[in-house]
């Protein structure tokens, strides 16, 4: 399992500053969560102004 993070994303880029893992970085047009190195802390859902990250 793994957090995602949706298209309401607006790239401000607080979650990828909190991820204790860095498994957050830019994409296109919104940023990315490597599922392979997400632990489900869920400090990102926690940060982000838009709630654009969510467990899947
Ligand atoms: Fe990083 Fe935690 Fe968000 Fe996973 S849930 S991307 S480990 S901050
Ligand atoms: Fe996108 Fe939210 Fe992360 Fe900002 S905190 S980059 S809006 S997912």
């Amino acid at each position: 399992m793994a957090y995602a993070i949706s298209d309401e994303c607006i790239s401000c880029g607080a979650c990828a500053a909190d991820c204790p893992v860095e498994a957050i970085s830019e994409g296109d047009g919104k940023y990315v969560i490597d599922p392979e190195k997400c632990i489900d802390c869920g400090a990102c859902a926690g940060t982000c102004p838009v709630d654009a990250p969510s467990a899947q």
